[in-house]
């Protein structure tokens, strides 16, 4: 059986792999279990695509295995796109969840609904050792609520509410992976990652 990396140091995004991908014939390891526990991924491009792409590389080729990481966040249309690639460092580098939230609904107060609409943006990306990367993308549109509600998920999950009223951390973890714009990613990304994984299990006889 194949072994992959999920290069996320993130707890709730290595939570949501655990199920995303419970169905695919892959032992999955995190990065402590391969001695990479805060282990500082290159992230420094312009676009989620780009920043995907570098952190499974940088993954793989530290650990030498191939890897799967993601580069995600939410884009709020009244901010000009932001916090966008800079979700987790919102408010800082020692800040919680709930300060990046409160942040950006201090950020948002006084606009008025019609105007708060935003999506979560999620590239997945398995990066081989020797270089090659795939990536696949996967969104879901709402809007920033008034007030978190829900205990659910992670990140800004108790603040984005569904076009049903719902916010996110109010939906059972099975219910927000067929939405959510990880969910989606890695349901676009699967038939190409079977085919991978594969190639990976088959010896190259020439
Ligand atoms: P990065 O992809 O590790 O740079 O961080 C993405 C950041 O975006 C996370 O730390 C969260 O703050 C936010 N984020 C990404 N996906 C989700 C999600 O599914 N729910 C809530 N917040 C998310």
């Amino acid at each position: 059986m194949i072994t992959l990396l999920v290069g996320t140091q993130n707890r709730g995004k290595q939570r949501e792999y655990q199920d995303l991908l419970a169905d695919l014939p892959v032992k999955w390891v995190s990065p402590a279990d391969v001695g990479l526990t805060g282990f500082d991924a290159d992230e420094n491009g312009t676009s989620f695509e780009e920043n995907a792409r570098r952190k499974a590389l940088s993954y793989a080729q530290a650990a030498g295995m191939p890897t799967l990481a993601d580069d995600s966040g939410l884009v709020v249309d009244a901010l000009n796109g932001a916090p966008g690639i800079y979700s987790a460092r919102y408010a800082g580098p020692d800040a919680t969840d709930a300060d990046r939230y409160r942040k950006l609904l201090q950020e948002l107060s006084g606009i008025p609904d019609a105007h708060r609409t935003a999506r979560f943006v999620c590239v997945v990306a398995l990066a081989l050792p020797e270089g090659t990367v795939y990536t696949a993308r996967g969104t879901v549109e709402g809007t920033i609520g008034h007030a978190p509600k829900g205990s659910q998920g992670f990140g800004y999950d108790p603040i984005f509410v569904l076009p049903d009223g719902r916010h996110l951390a109010e939906l059972p973890p099975h219910e927000k992976h067929r939405i959510s714009h990880r969910g989606r990613a890695i349901a676009a990304f699967k038939p190409k990652l079977l085919e991978i994984l594969e190639a990976l299990n088959t010896p190259d006889d020439g």
